[in-house]
């Protein structure tokens, strides 16, 4: 599904990712701790393809083919998700209407037919138990005034929509509370299968309560510095990462 070979990026002249090598195959979920500031969040910018950051050096390839020469737009068309190629605000816009249009994209994308109003309907209506959204919030504008915990519902909501191969969710360190880590540990307990795949980044053990994923890696300083299975993030959550670190440094 996913393989990141010796991947090297940066903003400007300040190296961040300092050669990732990641294999994530379908069905599988994968979790990244780590410290804050160890480039958690910009690997997942790098897979997005933020334009901020440089890759310097290494390649990753997205069922085979070069993710890194593809745009954004392509990137999420060939069935990778990153909860914030969305974030924007759109005033007038209701998320059903930009659903409609983003999935009809996706849609053409893949030679497949328009869905008709009717057959929409019936998605959002299939999709919509799934994250346990009202109708309300479907006629709201995109994104504005939306609660932290609400974007991630939205993000959840929209996965399902789009069923993506390869989803990275980065949960980030903004604090969300037990009703958001919920929505995202059901919304992805529900929608993972034997095809698709799931990279979790997380500060916190406390996702991985909910969520039991099959690889942990801790990414420190730009780098995997250890890889283990859920036993580690609750060793993590009991000792903290400085014993990691001490073991990443002893290897230089
Ligand atoms: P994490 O998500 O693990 O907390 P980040 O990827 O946010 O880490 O940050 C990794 C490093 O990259 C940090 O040193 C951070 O200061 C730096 N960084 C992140 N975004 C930018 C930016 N826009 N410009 C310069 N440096 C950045
Ligand atoms: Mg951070
Ligand atoms: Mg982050």
């Amino acid at each position: 599904m996913l393989t990141i070979k010796n991947l090297f990026a940066g903003i400007e002249d300040k190296a961040i990712l300092k050669g990732i090598n990641l294999q994530v195959n379908p069905g599988e979920i994968h979790a990244i701790m780590g410290p804050n500031g160890s480039g958690k969040s910009s690997l997942a910018s790098v897979l997005a393809g933020k334009e901020d950051y440089q890759v310097t050096d290494g390649e990753v390839l997205f069922e085979g083919k070069d993710l890194l020469e593809l745009s954004p737009d392509e990137r999420a068309k060939e069935g990778l998700f990153l909860a914030f190629q969305y974030p924007v605000e759109i005033p007038g816009v209701s998320n059903m209407q930009f659903l409609k249009t983003a999935v009809n994209e996706i849609r053409s994308y893949r030679n497949q037919p328009a869905l008709t109003a009717g057959e929409f309907l019936s998605l959002i209506k299939q999709k919509q138990k799934l994250v346990e959204l009202d109708d309300q919030f479907l006629r709201r504008s995109l994104n504005t005034g939306f609660s932290g915990g609400e974007k991630k519902k939205n993000e959840i909501f929209q996965l399902a929509m789009f069923e993506p191969k390869l989803s990275i969710l980065d949960e980030t360190d903004s604090g969300l509370d037990i009703d958001a880590l919920r929505i995202i540990a059901n919304g992805v307990n529900r929608l993972k299968n034997n095809n698709n795949s799931f990279v979790l980044i997380t500060h916190y053990q406390r996702l991985l309560d909910y969520i039991v994923p099959d690889f942990v890696h801790v990414l420190y300083d730009g780098k995997i510095i250890l890889t283990g299975t859920k036993d580690l993030a609750l060793e993590l959550e009991e000792k903290g990462y400085d014993w990691v670190k001490e073991m990443a440094h002893a290897k230089e």
